[in-house]
């Protein structure tokens, strides 16, 4: 246990950085480092760190290293500026406990540009706030474990054993830059991660599961809707047993120690809703939707309907793609349907 007049004169030793300290955070929030442009500001830390002489362990987080972990989460984007740093504080004799001090260096996009009042990655200080993005979650934090490691080295201390300051990508959508950091070997008796959570020490965290759901309609030409299924209406059954499952889960969080006090801890969240072929009519087969798409192209950009040409091309993309995916069921209805439009018999 630390010695109360010591831990006072780091707390001093704190308060006189703290400017300083203002001044890193402010120039590490510049780095607009959503994911997948992280290794900007990661190639600031490292210099940072290089400069107070940590060893510094800088490498791209290859997904065949932590695929079988159960930790893994799925990944769909490309990793390649996907750069995590630790630097490693290891004193002569290790008789200390071991500490790792994590934070994450990507930040969740800006939003709607119309609703900021200043440009989100050029952060502003009025009063006792900075405001930018990422500033808080958590730029913030990142640096605080670097000036608490500056200020007891100021005073001519250092921790008694391995410290590991980590900045890693990937927290904002898997937490796939941590496991990386433990899968390449950093190991501790105890982390500290500072992320802004009501200014507390908290033991316990829910995750996030993302997870999709896909409904199929049964497509039907208007007139005879009722014999057909739509896929939108077939989601509210879908969301009313998840909400279900939401309160189920939530009444067992007494079996859960740090989640006793916590109102709500699990929360769902309907996201995202991709809507392909609902403009259906029986008679349009998707190939000849694409070709009126195309026909349609000069058309379609005047009124608005696509951004541009590369909307328009994405849209043909999904297309093709949703129209390979049919099976030989739905491919037959679709058949039929258009039999039954046409009226043969
Ligand atoms: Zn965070």
């Amino acid at each position: 246990m630390i010695e109360k007049e010591l831990s006072e004169r780091i707390n001093v030793e704190v308060d006189k950085l703290f400017d300083d300290q203002i001044r890193f955070t402010q120039k590490l929030t510049r780095f607009p480092s959503l994911r997948g442009q992280e290794h900007t500001a990661q190639d600031f830390l490292f210099d940072e760190l290089t400069k107070r002489n940590y060893a510094l362990d800088r490498w791209t987080v290859n997904v065949e290293d932590i695929k079988d972990h159960p930790g893994f989460s799925p990944v769909k984007v490309d990793y390649s500026n996907a750069i995590n740093i630790v630097a490693t504080h290891r004193p002569k004799t290790e008789i200390g406990r071991s500490l790792i001090l994590n934070g994450h260096i990507d930040v969740v996009p800006e939003g709607p540009y119309e609703m900021w009042s200043r440009n989100p990655f050029d952060p502003a200080i009025e009063g006792d706030w900075m405001y930018g993005r990422g500033g808080a979650d958590m730029k913030a934090g990142i640096v605080a474990n670097i000036f608490a490691m500056d200020a007891i080295r100021n005073l001519g201390y250092q921790p008694a054993a391995r410290v590991h300051i980590q900045s890693v990508v990937e927290e904002e959508c898997t937490g796939n830059g941590a496991l990386a950091c433990l899968v390449r070997g950093y190991n501790a008796e105890a982390a500290i991660i500072p992320e802004p959570v009501d200014d507390k020490l908290v033991r316990g965290n829910v995750g996030v599961l993302w997870f999709k759901v896909s409904v199929k309609g049964l497509p039907v030409h208007v007139r005879e809707a009722g014999s057909g299924q739509n896929a939108i209406e077939a989601c509210f059954p879908i969301i009313k047993a998840l909400r279900k499952l939401e309160e189920q889960w939530n009444a067992e969080k007494t079996n859960f120690k740090y989640y006793n006090d916590t109102e709500h801890p699990i929360n769902f969240n309907v996201g995202n809703c991709n809507i392909w072929g609902l403009q259906y009519h029986p008679e349009i087969t998707y190939n000849k939707m694409i070709n009126l798409i195309i026909f349609r192209k000069k058309r379609l950009l005047e009124k608005g309907a696509f951004k541009d040409e590369n909307e328009i091309d994405n849209h043909i993309k999904h297309i093709e793609t949703e129209n390979n995916k049919l099976d030989k069921v739905s491919r037959m209805r679709e058949l039929e349907n258009w039999l039954n439009y046409l009226n043969l018999e």
